[in-house]
């Protein structure tokens, strides 16, 4: 499509995000967040939501990761090429930098649903000829560069995403802000309802606060302070001379620093965190906010091996439009379900011997493990003792697969990467194990579906959701991991899968370690080996009771019944 003509009449909320996982080849996402801002579009559009996505173009993508012959990370830029997928449309609007225009155009990408409703995305570009040299990368890297680029990215996003909204015509009511990223849009709504200054009593704030509340919803993600976009107000100053009343952002975003995620909370008037566990500790860290619980949620349609979206077709017609007749699992046959995870699981292996030259064992059980490689998803903790680890595997025969890129500026996450590399090496001949360079959408889908065991061992509380167990369910996989995020909602101890340790902070690596081993060692792997038609139950138990919730649609009616209808 070459317009947005067509979406204008019945779209009135904007999803803004700093990242989407659109379509694998488009390379404007890292991880997470993008992949489930990607979801609640595929699902905005298969419920014919009125939702229009605002997101950067990022030409040259996160990185493309290589892993060196010592196992260190490599990165690359990653571009991709957006006329092959976007239109640029024709309009452009300026916002002032430094007390210079930077001018964004966006480009449209629409997302069509199996049944032929269109979404429109938004992608902004500052490469254009109007832009000096530096303003013309500014959408080129994302989460790139140093503090100013990224103030400058987040300016791009939210005052430029809310011009662009304007400048095509969008009737916008309510701006759903995913993560602190675009809060400065709030600035520009802020500027919009000024009060006039002859209706102004002494001491009031110079907006109409309760009309850019009343407008905004806010879903938070990090559950550590340290986590939160913070700038201080020295180069706000600089790239945003004036832009507002900086007493009243400071009572807005905080006194010493602008925290974006203060501000978008008092500038919401519906706030959410991504599971319950994260909702609770989101309000101790901001004490005195309401904050909601919408529990993430994956999207079926993408997150299905083809082999089970054919079966649940066939047995659950519906089933795309209405994951909860997933519930109904229990029904399907044991053999199928172990068919079609034999077939994902061949694919899987095909894809590790095309990659690494590494052969996986089809009657092996396969732990997966792909996340961001970073401290507090402690990747080394299953590898904690090798030499237990390795009698395990002498008794009970395992593989592992694993993936995840750490951030460039992430020392610690970037050294669990190259230690990753080690110790594959160290165990070679005791353990299989496998590292998938560059994880994307497309090895994600490959792990997901093809693993039997799908690992998390994240710090608690500050796992705020995690979405790849919910995936890995959806394809009868098994979860095994720490009571945190959405898992505390979904485990049902050997219904669903099982938990490490149990639901309480302030315990030790080394206790989680032990706890991992001892619940391999004495339940999970007993089990596969020893009673294989149970083990197929609880694939079909994971599919019953995690599918049939912890689902985008879900989500989104959520999102749509509480957080826009308000
Ligand atoms: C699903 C997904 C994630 C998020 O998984 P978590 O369990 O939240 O870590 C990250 N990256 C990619 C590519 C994914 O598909």
């Amino acid at each position: 499509m070459t317009s947005v003509e067509p979406f204008l009449a019945r779209t009135h909320i904007a999803y803004f995000s700093m990242e989407m996982a659109l379509r694998p080849e488009m390379h404007t996402y890292a991880g997470w967040l993008g992949v489930l801002a990607g979801d609640t579009a595929r699902s905005c559009a298969d419920l014919e939501l009125p939702v229009v996505f605002v997101t950067l173009l990022s030409r040259a993508g996160y990185f493309r990761q290589e892993i060196g012959p010592d196992g260190e990370q490599i990165e690359h830029p990653d571009w991709w090429e957006p006329k092959r997928w976007c239109t640029p449309l024709n309009a452009m609007v300026a916002v002032e930098i430094e007390e210079k225009p930077v001018w964004i155009r966006p480009w449209l990408y629409t997302h069509t649903c199996p049944h032929g409703h269109r979404i429109p995305v938004l992608l902004l570009d500052t490469e254009l000829d109007q832009n000096g040299e530096p303003d013309r990368t500014l959408t080129h890297y994302l989460y790139g560069g140093d503090e100013v680029y990224r103030l400058k990215q987040e300016i791009v996003l939210g005052i430029g995403g809310f011009r662009i909204l304007q400048a095509l015509g969008f009737d916008v009511h309510t701006y759903h802000l995913n993560e602190g990223h675009a809060a400065l849009l709030t600035l520009e709504l802020l500027n919009r309802w000024k009060v006039p200054p002859e209706d102004l009593a002494p001491g009031e704030p110079a907006y109409d606060i309760a009309e850019v509340r009343f407008r905004c919803v806010f879903t938070t993600h990090t559950p550590v302070e340290a986590g939160h976009d913070r700038f201080s107000y020295e180069l706000f100053e600089r790239l945003l001379p004036g832009f507002v009343d900086l007493d009243t952002l400071k009572q807005l975003a905080g006194e010493d620093r602008l925290n974006m995620t203060r501000l978008a909370l008092n500038l919401s008037d519906y706030v959410n965190g991504v599971a319950r566990r994260h909702a609770q500790t989101a309000e101790q860290m901001f004490p005195g906010y309401r904050i909601h619980a919408i529990t993430n949620g994956v999207h079926v349609g993408t997150w299905t091996h083809p082999a089970f979206a054919a079966l649940y077709d066939a047995n659950f017609p519906r089933w795309q439009h209405e994951p909860e007749v997933l519930v109904r699992a229990l029904q399907l046959s044991e053999d199928d379900v172990w068919q079609c995870h034999r077939l994902a699981k061949q694919d899987l292996i095909a894809r590790v011997k095309a990659t690494t030259g590494g052969e996986l064992d089809p009657d092996i059980p396969t732990i997966g493990f792909a996340r961001r490689m970073t401290g507090y998803k402690r990747p080394l903790l299953l590898f904690a003792d090798p030499a237990r680890l390795a009698a395990i595997a002498a008794r009970y025969p395992l593989q592992i697969v694993l993936a995840g890129k750490a951030h460039p500026r992430d020392e610690p996450g970037k050294d669990a990467v190259c230690r990753l590399h080690t110790l594959i090496r160290e165990l070679h001949g005791k353990v299989t194990c496998a590292f998938l360079p560059d994880y994307d959408l497309e090895i994600a889908l490959a792990l997901v579906s093809g693993c039997d065991i799908w690992l998390n061992t994240p710090l608690p509380p500050l796992e705020a959701s995690g979405t790849s167990g919910m995936k890995a369910a959806l394809n009868g996989g098994v979860n095994l991991s720490i009571l945190d995020g959405w898992w505390i909602e979904a485990c049902i101890e050997g219904v669903t899968g099982w938990s490490i340790g149990h639901d309480e902070t302030a315990v030790s690596d080394e206790q989680h370690a032990v706890a991992l081993y001892g619940k391999l060692e004495h339940t999970v792997l007993p089990l596969y080996y020893n009673d294989p038609s149970a083990w197929r139950r609880t694939m079909k138990q994971a599919i019953a009771n995690i599918a049939y919730y912890f689902n985008s649609q879900r989500m989104m009616r959520r999102y749509a019944t509480e957080a826009y209808l308000r």
